[in-house]
């Protein structure tokens, strides 16, 4: 967007309303005399309108170039839930098992993270496994546990569609339907899960660009999604010290550049529970709107991905860390 200023504007003025608004300016070009011409603002911002921005004084015209996500840049950076906000300050929580494992268990962890103020409770009745022999899941039968849990303490169900066929009984379980990262690149499925019209939670590919990202949302929003909030979950590097490499710069790109709702998940990118708090912690300070973490009442039990999990009894802590003013 460039935004160009009249000949007897105030640049410093104009420079101030500019920033007041949120808008990032990245770029000054001077005219002969000294004066900025134009003001470069990142693009796809969503902070203020054109007709805002005309507005300014000094300002005399504002150009934008034709994005190629004109949904998701749209969107806003907050979505709602049946009342729950996604998008700054406070941090919402989205949190619960890796696999539900049995209807007791799924009822457990929500009358253990409601009272906490968790309004998100996770757990994957499908679950992409790289092995064909570790557990997959429940599958439907788990949407209806969840579901059940969900209701009985006043949260909201986000859960995982792994494929196409699961796509109507998660969408009738569901109030968001999160798309693995394995299946970010699946453009049959985004287009399944867009035309149920529910909110989608898309996961970043592990070795997805941020514009092919950004562009599997503008396919759900474009099929019929309500919204999209995306979530950084890692990419693959060449160092396994961590099970994968949590890119916190494109969150605050995401975040304050673009202005989406876009939330961490530090369990899948750490992989290792002793690493949840600081990773937390540096994504909430990159400007995440929320964090998806993986918790188990038996770590050691747990039917998939224990190393990671937070012991359940250690939750409360680690939130009440989290929030604004929260212990250090
Ligand atoms: C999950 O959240 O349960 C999951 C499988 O995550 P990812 O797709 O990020 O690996
Ligand atoms: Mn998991």
């Amino acid at each position: 967007m460039i935004v160009s200023l009249k000949r007897d504007a105030d640049p410093a003025f104009v420079l101030r309303a500019l920033v007041s608004r949120g808008l990032w300016v990245s770029h000054i070009e001077h005219g002969t005399s000294g004066g900025p011409l134009h003001y470069v603002i990142a693009p796809h911002s969503a902070a203020a309108s054109l007709d805002e921005l005309t507005a300014i004084e000094g300002i005399s015209s504002v150009t934008t170039a034709k994005s190629t996500t004109p949904l998701v840049d749209r969107q806003g950076p907050v979505v709602e839930i049946k009342g729950a906000r996604i998008g700054f300050a406070p941090p919402a929580f989205i949190c619960g098992p890796c696999s539900v494992e049995s209807e007791e268990h799924a009822h457990l962890f929500a009358s253990r993270l409601a009272p906490l103020g968790v309004a998100f409770l996770r757990g994957g009745a499908y679950k992409p496994r790289t092995s064909p022999y570790a557990f997959q899941g429940h599958g439907e039968v788990a949407l209806g546990w969840l579901r059940r849990a969900a209701d009985a303490a006043g949260m909201r169900v986000i859960t995982e569609a792994l494929s196409e066929a699961d796509v109507p009984a998660v969408a009738e379980h569901a109030d968001v339907i999160q798309i693995g990262s394995r299946n970010m690149h699946n453009y049959a499925l985004l287009k399944g899960v867009g035309k149920t019209g529910r909110p989608a939670l898309l996961k970043r590919g592990m070795a997805a660009t941020l514009d092919e990202w950004i562009q599997a949302g503008e396919h759900l929003l474009a099929s019929g999604a309500r919204s999209v909030i995306f979530c950084e979950r890692g990419i693959r590097s060449f160092d396994d010290a961590t099970r994968n490499l949590l890119d916190l710069g494109a969150v605050a790109l995401l975040a304050h550049v673009h202005r989406f709702p876009v939330i961490v998940d530090p369990s899948h990118g750490a992989g290792r529970r002793d690493l949840i708090l600081p990773l937390s912690r540096a994504a909430l300070a990159a400007g995440a709107a929320g964090l998806m973490i993986e918790t188990h009442d038996d770590p050691p039990r747990a039917l998939s991905d224990g190393p990671q999990a937070v012991p359940l009894g250690e939750m409360g802590a680690l939130i009440r860390a989290l929030r604004p003013g929260g212990a250090s």
